[in-house]
């Protein structure tokens, strides 16, 4: 039987994002406190949680795969800790953004590789991400794009959803999951 899955994007959603930099090492993952119980819904709804993540830094060498995985460890019991939870799955990209025929989102191809992998039903699936590469990688795999931030119209018109805050996201949250499938919804504009 096929499974309904939530895609999350790491940096800007599960942890804070560090502008023009890289998370190489625990001291510098910090959890976003929404997250908590924005994850511990998903999970409690029955989802399958998969982390997708493009992490550049290990392919320009400023950071090991082992320091990433050292990060994603930490990451994972601080879940549990918090939530009961942890994700069921990580896909990350080392990739160069150079790269041609890359993995990185917007391709949808850790997406596509983890519903393949997990047998993941991608009609109710969802993707939660903080840049317009989350969205149109969620859009090209053909799963819901759930985008938080600032974007304009048209930027936001690459989602299905766009919340302006994860806490914003949680209010509205059961909606969103428990509402219409994904391809019929409308856009929320900022609250
Ligand atoms: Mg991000």
């Amino acid at each position: 039987m096929k499974r309904k899955a939530f895609f999350f994007d790491r940096d800007g959603i599960v942890n804070v994002r560090i502008m023009g930099g890289y998370v190489t090492r625990v001291e510098e993952f910090v959890f976003l406190p929404d997250f908590f119980e924005v994850f511990r819904r998903v999970k409690e709804a029955g989802y399958l949680a998969v982390l997708i993540t493009n992490q550049q830094g290990v392919g320009k060498g400023i950071m090991s795969e082992q320091a990433l995985h050292d990060v994603h460890e930490y990451m994972q019991s601080g879940l549990v800790r918090a939530t009961g939870f942890s994700f069921d799955d990580i896909f990350y990209c080392p990739d160069l953004a150079s790269v041609e025929y890359s993995c990185r989102k917007p391709s949808p191809r850790m997406l596509l590789n983890a519903a393949e992998r997990h047998t993941i039903d991608i009609e109710q699936s969802w993707m939660l991400g903080d840049t317009l590469s989350d969205a149109r990688a969620a859009r090209a795999a053909g799963v819901g794009a759930i985008l938080i931030g600032d974007f304009d119209s048209e930027e936001g018109a690459t989602a299905d959803h766009v919340f302006p805050s994860l806490g914003a996201f949680l209010i509205a949250m059961e909606r969103v999951l428990f509402g219409a499938a994904h391809d019929t919804q409308k856009q929320d504009g900022v609250l």
